[in-house]
């Protein structure tokens, strides 16, 4: 693919994915296409070799996996999330008020709140419904302008542009409708659905931003849109493990959701998830868990969340020589304290990986007076333990609701992730490893 046509896919990607549910769908129809078939976690595993299969847990995380032709050494892993910070739409969430109607929203992860106020804005998500006495989700989109949180006025907040601060519940409550439309949003979610109003039992509903994202700069060199941390990373990571050559390990894309949220969930980077799949892939393949647990020291994992890259008007911010820039290829993160579980055994096994078909790589590590963030690496690790690297794209305003990224990075996280996913490492033992 060149560069125009993976970002061209990239948008298109992030248009139809505005909530988790709808990242890992497209993500699904995407390896159908490929020849994947889905394995549903209640039924037995009968695995063949050569076999293409995925995994989808509560509609918003996924495992896809490939079974080689021969016995097995290890498993090479690529794991980014599905979710971004944004705003749920609450129980019961119509609050009538001088003449409109506004909706009752509560935060959904750490975001900038800035970026959301007056501009367009609609709901997705899912609801459940029960048809023939089975309860059936259904992934919601109101595909049209729907909401709008409106700014307070200069005049009525002369602080505005110095002293910015926002209270959840008192300035980020989106406008609906006039006070006539009482009643009208959940038949409006229904609506989109084709079902009754009636006939909704719960729903999982977000706000999203409506808008396509953009190429952009004089030559081209940025795009920018909603939800790029982590879904760039998602993207990336799964035309990777598309492209690959067969190896001696199972290459495996594992998508999480709830990253913004701690990952505690069934569904999470802290869940069973990941183990669970691996457990299976090898017991189906007639592995002992003895032979599992092998496998996994003859394992490495490629965790992939977006990085800051050195902000242009506000250089002070970022460590003095570790400074990410947009389009300037992979960015391996650093942190003394493991939020980041890059070390020197992964980190020289990564390098190595792009050096070999030419991605340049680049660090990250937080100012050593600044708390940085944490990703999945180090949760997932406590459940599936095994050598794992911290890498992301350079980003810059993550959990805006418009983040910007450098135009050539996603192209540079394909090539060494498809390379990577043609590998196979072996633990040696005594801190020697060989990839191949
Ligand atoms: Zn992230």
């Amino acid at each position: 693919m060149k560069m125009s046509e993976i970002n061209e896919k990239l948008l298109d990607f992030l248009q139809k994915s505005p909530t988790c549910f709808h990242a890992i769908d497209e993500i699904k129809k995407t390896l159908i296409k490929g020849g994947y078939k889905e394995l549903s976690e209640a039924s037995k595993w009968n695995l063949e070799k050569d076999g293409r299969y995925f995994t989808i847990r509560n509609q918003s995380s996924i495992i896809a996996f490939r079974v080689p032709t021969t016995s097995y050494i290890g498993y090479m892993i690529a794991a980014a999330h599905s979710d971004s910070p944004t705003f749920k739409i609450k129980e019961n969430p119509e609050i009538v008020e001088q003449g409109v109607i506004k909706l009752n929203v509560e935060k959904y992860g750490g975001m900038l709140c800035a970026p959301w106020f007056d501009r367009p804005l609609s709901v997705a998500g899912r609801v459940v419904i029960k048809q023939d006495g089975k309860f059936i989700t259904k992934l919601v989109m109101v595909d049209r302008d729907l909401l709008l949180i409106p700014n307070l006025a200069i005049h009525m907040n002369r602080e505005a542009n110095s002293k910015a601060s926002y209270n959840a519940q008192v300035d980020m409550l989106p406008v609906f409708g006039g006070e006539d439309a009482k009643g009208k949003f959940m038949e409006i979610v229904a609506e989109s659905v084709g079902v009754k109003k009636e006939d909704i039992l719960s729903h999982d509903l977000y706000l999203y931003t409506r808008g396509r994202g953009t190429v952009w700069g004089a030559q081209n060199e940025f795009i920018s849109a909603g939800h790029l941390d982590d879904l760039q990373c998602a993207f990336g990571s799964l035309y990777g493990f598309l492209g690959a050559n067969d190896s001696e390990s199972i290459p495996v894309l594992a998508i999480f959701d709830n990253e913004e949220v701690g990952s505690g969930t069934k569904q999470g980077a802290d869940s069973t998830f990941l183990q669970d799949t691996l457990e299976r892939i090898a017991l189906s393949l007639g592995k002992s868990l003895e032979e599992n647990k092998q496998a996994i020291a003859s394992s490495f994992m490629v965790s992939a969340d977006n990085a800051h890259a050195v902000h242009p008007n506000h250089v002070e911010k970022a460590d003095p020589i570790n400074r990410p820039k947009m389009n300037q290829g992979i960015v391996i993160k650093y942190n003394a304290n493991q939020k980041y579980t890059t070390d020197a055994v992964s980190a020289a096994v990564f390098k190595d990986i792009c050096q070999e078909v030419n991605v340049p790589v680049q660090t990250f590590t937080n100012r050593s007076d600044v708390l940085g963030g944490s990703t999945l690496g180090n949760i997932s690790n406590a459940h599936v333990s095994l050598n794992t690297v911290d890498i992301g794209l350079a980003q810059l305003a993550m959990h805006s609701s418009y983040e910007t990224a450098g135009a050539k990075d996603t192209e540079y996280l394909v090539e060494a992730l498809s390379h990577f996913f043609s590998l196979s490492l072996k633990d040696e033992g005594e801190g020697t490893f060989t990839l191949k």
